[in-house]
């Protein structure tokens, strides 16, 4: 079936009910096209890296309609409320604390205690995030380490099965990704370059801006400044059984688990619930964090991938 739905207020409207049951709808913003999914769904969010075929967790955009909306998600300083009053909507990605129990999927900010938020320009897209009346998790709409689709066509060669639906009003009008201002720490700085420029955003500050990789001060790539999430307690993977003290995190039918990332062994359901059972288990009730072996294939290599990291930061403890 070929899923592409020129952009009308008829298919926006059922694009907006699928993305509320949960389901992928690419869709046109001004930067690149976008796969979204609720923001708020675990399972719906774990969906967009399986289909993406992403080898790791990284953090995504949550995209609102508008800045009252992104309040309800994300802490705004001053200096975020002048931003956003200044480039929103349009192709700027603010990087904020996220505020607590604010409802978002711990998968939309790969387990960070920061959000990033987007209202887009695109005229169509902000109708379907209104209707919808979720946030919208949405990196770009491609297979990993393709490159970043600018048309509905580019979006159905790559993931054309995978998708409920895709939203087409011709080629995007900037064609770059946003520009990623990280405003969560002390000193503002650019995480990645894209569609507004440094100038812009520098004139807006009225000073210059620390642009990450770009001096031996700041980490060498954008990605290093975007801290993983990892608990504080020792993590090891590949267990059989906890042991005393430990918690152990199942994957599939292994028994006496405190939690179970995936009883039935389901990938996907195992990646929905991955950090937010990090958190349940990083407790002083646990010395340490027992994860049983989770399959190297699909969503599985992200897993361990993000579990890696997770064993590597605590080894030293
Ligand atoms: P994409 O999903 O491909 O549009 O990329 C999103 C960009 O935003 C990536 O460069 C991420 O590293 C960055 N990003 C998203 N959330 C955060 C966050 N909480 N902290 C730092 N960077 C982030
Ligand atoms: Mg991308």
């Amino acid at each position: 079936m070929e899923p592409i739905a020129p952009m009308t207020p008829d298919s926006i409207a059922r694009a907006a009910a699928l993305l509320r049951s949960g389901e992928l709808v690419a869709f046109p913003t001004e930067t690149v096209y976008g796969l979204g999914a609720d923001a708020t769904n675990d399972t719906a969010v774990a969906r967009i890296f399986d289909a993406k075929n992403r080898p790791s967790f990284n953090p995504l955009i949550a995209h609102v309609a508008d800045t009252d909306e992104a309040a309800t998600y994300a802490v705004f300083t001053p200096l975020a409320e002048r931003m956003a009053a200044r480039f929103w909507p349009g192709p700027l990605t603010l990087v904020l604390s996220r505020r607590p129990d604010c409802g978002l999927s711990r998968l939309t900010s790969a387990g960070l205690d920061t959000v990033a938020m987007r209202v887009p320009a695109h005229a169509g897209a902000r109708e379907l995030l209104r209707i919808a009346g979720i946030p919208v998790a949405a990196p770009s709409a491609n297979r990993s380490g393709l490159l970043s689709p600018t048309t509905a066509k580019h979006v159905a060669e790559q993931l054309g099965d995978r998708v409920a639906m895709i939203l087409d009003d011709g080629p995007c009008a900037v064609g770059l990704e946003s520009t990623v201002l990280d405003l969560s720490g002390r000193t503002p700085a650019i995480l990645r370059q894209g569609g507004l420029a440094q100038e812009e955003i520098e004139n807006a500050l009225g000073e210059p801006v620390l642009v990450a990789g770009a001096d031996d001060t700041t980490p060498k790539s954008p990605g290093m400044l975007t801290r993983h999430y990892a608990p504080t307690r020792p993590l090891r993977m590949n267990a059989s059984a906890a042991d005393p003290g430990e918690a152990l995190l199942g994957f599939g039918s292994v028994a006496d688990t405190t939690m179970n990332l995936s009883p039935a062994g389901d990938l996907v359901e195992a990646a929905a619930n991955l950090f937010a059972c990090l958190h349940a288990l990083d407790t002083p009730e646990y010395s340490g964090i027992a994860v049983s072996p989770i399959p190297e294939t699909g969503l599985g290599r992200a897993i361990n991938d993000r579990l890696r990291r997770a064993a590597e930061s605590t080894e030293q403890l």
